[in-house]
C-alpha cells in the first residue's frame, strides 16, 4: 500500500455513453478498472472518488452558456442544441450526460487537487483525458475538458508553471485552445498529421498567441508512424522543452489510439511503445516536477486488444509497481472480457515488440525521412521562440 499514488474511480463513470455503435464504449473503462484489480495494482494505490466538477469549476474552462446547453441536453436529449456540438454523431446527447461528464472532470481536477497539496505525488483518471471539448462546445465525443479543467484548477491555486504533454493520436486541441494566450502553460502534443485525421488541427506553426509565443508545441507525425520513430520523435521534442520550462506539475494525456490496432487512426504503435512513453513521462515528473503527476487517459476504440493493458500498464508506472511486460493476464480477466463483449481477450501485457529502441536526434538525421521532417519542422517552429536551437 503507497500513500504516494492515487487512483480516481468511481463506477458511476462507464454512464459516460453515446450508445450503441459508438466507438467509444465504456466497457473500455470497466475493463481496465477490473484488470487493475485482476494484477493487484489497487492495492498499491489509495483508490478515491472525487466529487463530481460543480458549475463555479466548469467555469474555469467553459462558458456559461455552453454548460447550460449542456444541462439542457442532458435533461431532454431530443432537445439537444447541434450549435453546441451536441446531439451530433460524434457526440449524441444522452440523458444525465452533464452530471457523467461533471464527474469525470471532477476526477482529474480532484487529482490535480490531491498532487497540488502534497496528498499524492501521483495520480491517474484515465477515464479523463477528454482533450476535444472547447470552452463553447462539445467536440470529438468529450463534452467537458476534465485535463484543461485540472490544469485551471491548478493555476487556480497558485501554480505558475503547469506542462501539458498530450500523446493521444489525436492533435490535443482543446486544451491548446485553452491556454493559447497563457504563458504558464506549455502544451505539446504529438500525433498524426491533421491532413490525415480529425480533428485537423496541430500544426508545427500552431505555437501560442502573442504574450504565450512557444507555449505550444505541435508534432505532425505521418500516418504510419510506428514504434522507432514515434519514440524518436517524442525524444527528440519533449525531454528538453520539458527540462527547460521546469514545470511545477506535469499533466499527461495516454491516449491508446496511437497502437496498430486502433480502428479510427493511422499510426502504428504497439503496446510497449506506449508503454515505453508512459514510462518516460513517469521519469520526466521526477526529475523536472519534483514527482508531480497528473495521468490521464484519452481516446482509444481497440476497447478490449488495446485500452485496458495500456492504461493498465499505466497505472503501474503510477504506483511505482511497472507491470512486467512479460505477465501472462489473469484468467477471470480474459473471461470477463468474453462475457461481456463475447471478443477473446489478450492473454500478456505485451505485444511482444520488446525492446523498443529508436535513434537519438543528436546523433544526426535525415533530411529525407518524412518522420525527420516533422521532428525539425516542430523544434523550427517552436524551439527558438523558448530560446532553445532548432
Ligand atoms: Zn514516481
Amino acid at each position: 500500500m503507497s500513500g504516494r499514488t492515487q487512483l480516481m474511480w468511481d463506477e458511476a463513470v462507464t454512464g459516460y455513453d453515446f450508445g450503441r455503435d459508438h466507438p467509444m464504449d465504456p466497457v473500455r473503462l470497466a475493463l481496465t478498472r477490473s484488470l487493475v484489480g485482476a494484477l493487484g495494482l489497487d492495492r498499491e494505490v489509495r483508490v478515491v472518488a472525487a466529487k463530481a466538477a460543480g458549475v463555479s469549476t466548469l467555469r474555469l474552462v467553459h462558458r456559461e452558456d455552453y454548460i447550460e446547453a449542456v444541462r439542457a441536453a442532458s435533461a431532454d436529449p431530443a432537445a439537444a442544441d447541434r450549435a453546441y456540438g451536441l446531439g451530433t454523431v460524434d457526440d449524441p446527447a444522452f440523458a444525465g450526460m452533464h452530471e457523467v461528464s461533471a464527474l469525470i472532470a471532477g476526477q482529474s481536477v480532484g487529482a490535480a487537487e490531491a498532487v497540488w497539496r502534497g496528498e499524492a505525488l501521483h495520480a491517474v483518471n484515465f477515464a479523463g483525458g477528454l482533450h476535444h471539448a472547447m470552452p463553447g462546445a462539445a467536440s470529438g465525443f468529450c463534452v467537458y475538458n476534465d485535463a484543461s479543467l485540472a490544469i485551471a484548477r491548478l493555476l487556480e491555486l497558485g501554480a505558475e508553471r503547469v506542462a501539458y504533454i498530450d500523446v493521444d493520436v489525436h492533435h490535443g486541441d482543446g486544451v491548446q485552445a485553452a491556454f493559447w494566450e497563457d504563458p504558464r502553460v506549455l502544451t505539446v502534443s504529438l500525433h498524426e498529421h491533421p491532413r490525415t485525421l480529425f480533428p485537423q488541427t496541430g500544426w508545427p506553426e500552431e505555437t501560442g498567441a502573442a504574450g504565450a509565443e512557444g507555449s505550444a508545441v505541435n508534432v505532425a507525425l505521418p500516418a504510419g508512424t510506428a514504434d522507432a520513430g514515434w519514440l524518436r520523435a517524442f525524444h527528440s521534442v519533449v525531454p528538453e522543452l520539458i527540462a527547460d520550462f521546469r514545470p511545477q506539475v506535469l499533466v499527461t494525456q495516454h491516449g491508446a489510439d496511437t497502437h496498430f490496432e486502433d480502428p479510427l487512426a493511422h499510426l502504428a504503435v504497439s503496446l510497449d511503445a506506449q508503454r515505453a512513453v508512459q514510462v518516460a513521462c513517469h521519469e520526466l515528473a521526477h526529475e523536472h516536477a519534483d514527482g508531480r503527476w497528473v495521468a490521464l487517459g484519452g481516446g482509444g476504440y481497440a476497447v478490449v486488444e488495446v485500452v485496458p493493458r495500456s492504461w493498465t500498464h499505466l497505472v503501474g508506472i503510477a504506483a511505482e509497481r511497472p507491470v512486467d511486460p512479460a505477465t501472462m493476464i489473469p484468467e477471470g480477466w480474459r473471461q470477463e472480457v468474453y462475457a461481456r463483449t463475447r471478443q477473446p481477450a489478450p492473454r500478456r501485457m505485451s505485444d511482444g515488440r520488446r525492446p523498443v529502441s529508436w535513434a537519438a536526434w543528436d546523433e544526426g538525421y535525415d533530411p529525407a525521412d518524412r518522420l525527420d521532417q516533422a521532428i525539425l519542422a516542430t523544434r523550427r517552429a517552436a524551439f527558438p521562440l523558448r530560446g532553445l536551437l532548432p
